[in-house]
């Protein structure tokens, strides 16, 4: 063994050694990332792989992006990395005013938190104290975070460690239709039952006071499950007809990852009353968020302040990220790249047998890994696909709520030549996995 194996090795064992068992580490032989530059990244063995990833759909600018460095770097020069939301705070308010627009949602306020699972923390208390009300409606195969409340509204068991939530809730069949019952179901049928579902639910198993729904466009942890067109917008008459609030989580789908749309939900024709965001936005650096009618934002009775949401540094990085995003288009190019990829994954699913359904919009795309003789959903051919990609310099991502899907969202700032070489490692590695699975 050389020195450096050693090395990883040992690193690997103290990370098993102070580290939470469930805190999963991807591939047998993890990967210890030390620099990135463009859409690639380079581990501590010297070895560049292609990010299809991008730190779990974060780095919606690949690695070292000047003009972010350099607006962190101006604000850090100041000696003012952090002061407090107690004090005005120039970059706050100019990234609120941006995203207040760009939501589309009427008299939009923000508030800015740490993470995802703070913003929906967020949404879910302006949605219950503005409705006096526990109950919530979620979806199935959603993940919305990782505190009590967020877990209570995640519908994928897999991600589900505690049932101890102060939150009650329901869920919904609609985006995930991967369910017997609705299989060979159109479109219009499937939106139908659920909306029927969803009546029935209000009907029957609920107080009359429902808070909100809160929903994921695409579900990212559940494998890029897409919502059928016209469900969201289905929904949101029969919510209205309750005063039912909803909040779309946008923390995968914004910034017109998903190419036709800004926000994910967009696609659906519908404005929600707030909207909650992180990941991308900071390119690296921890910010996130809620945008909701300022009716519901400044509802809440009593003072809220979160120590380090939209601090100076962290909206140094949002203002340069969300700026660049917008100047140079990026959801044009989600948009014009996610055809590349998808036209050249889709007839795999016709032509091997462990691979189930293609799927994607923009720059988020799926390919289900199955069984090749029962078709059950495979963990395991997944995990095979991740290795051999990871061979030919490729990082991707899993997700599903089995395990089994292939998850893909490279930076939108990926070139077409990118985008080409991608796909082409995909369908070798996929292809090479089916190979040893007969
Ligand atoms: N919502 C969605 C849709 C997510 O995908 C995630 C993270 N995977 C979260 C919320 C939670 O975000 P965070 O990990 O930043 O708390």
């Amino acid at each position: 063994d050389s020195g450096e194996t050693w090395v990883m090795s040992d690193l690997l064992a103290r990370h098993r050694a102070v580290m939470p068992s469930w805190l999963a580490l991807y591939y047998d032989n993890p990967i210890e990332i030390v620099t990135g530059k463009g859409n690639r990244v380079t581990d501590a063995d010297g070895v560049t792989y292609l990010d299809f990833f991008a730190g779990i759909v974060t780095n919606m600018l690949g690695y070292d992006v000047a003009e972010v460095r350099e607006a962190v770097e101006r604000q850090l020069a100041r000696g003012v990395a952090h002061t407090s939301t107690l004090y005005l705070l120039r970059g706050q308010v100019e990234l609120a005013e941006k995203i207040a627009r760009l939501s589309g949602i009427p008299d939009a306020k923000v508030f800015f938190t740490n993470s995802g699972t703070e913003a929906n923390e967020t949404a879910l208390l302006l949605a219950t104290c503005a409705r006096g009300s526990d109950q919530v409606l979620a979806m199935r195969n959603s993940y919305h975070g990782r505190s009590y409340g967020t877990i209570a509204v995640t519908g994928n068991r897999g991600w589900k460690n505690s049932s101890l939530s102060p939150l009650n809730v329901h869920y919904l069949h609609g985006t995930d239709r991967d369910h017997p019952a609705f299989r060979g179901m159109g479109d219009e049928e499937y939106v139908e039952v659920c909306v029927a579902d969803l009546r029935d639910v209000l009907a029957t198993a609920t107080a009359p006071d429902v808070a909100c729904l809160i929903a994921e466009p695409v579900q990212g942890v559940g494998g890029f499950a897409m919502a059928p067109e016209g469900l969201f917008a289905a929904y949101k008459e029969v919510l209205d007809e309750h005063g039912i609030l909803f909040v779309s989580d946008e923390v995968q789908t914004g910034w017109g990852r998903t190419g036709s749309h800004f926000w994910g939900i967009g696609a659906h024709g519908v404005v929600p009353d707030a909207m909650t965001f992180a990941k991308g936005l900071g390119n690296g650096f921890a910010i996130g968020g809620v945008v909701a009618r300022g009716d519901l934002m400044d509802g809440l009775p009593a003072n809220g302040v979160a120590t380090f949401g939209g601090n100076p540094v962290s909206t140094a990085a949002a203002n340069a990220t969300l700026d660049y995003l917008l100047d140079h288009d990026l959801q044009a190019n989600a948009a014009r790249l996610g055809p590349v990829l998808l036209d050249g994954l889709r007839p795999l699913a016709a032509s091997l047998a462990t691979v189930g359904a293609v799927r994607g919009r923009g720059l988020m795309f799926a390919v289900d890994m199955v069984e090749p003789d029962s078709g059950e959903p495979s963990p395991r051919l997944a995990a095979a696909v991740l290795e051999e990609t990871r061979r030919r310099g490729l990082l991707i991502g899993k997700g599903g709520l089995h395990g089994h899907t292939l998850r893909m969202a490279p930076p939108m700032t990926l070139s077409e030549e990118e985008a080409r070489e991608g796909r082409d490692i995909l369908v070798e590695a996929i292809t090479a996995v089916d190979a040893a699975a007969r």
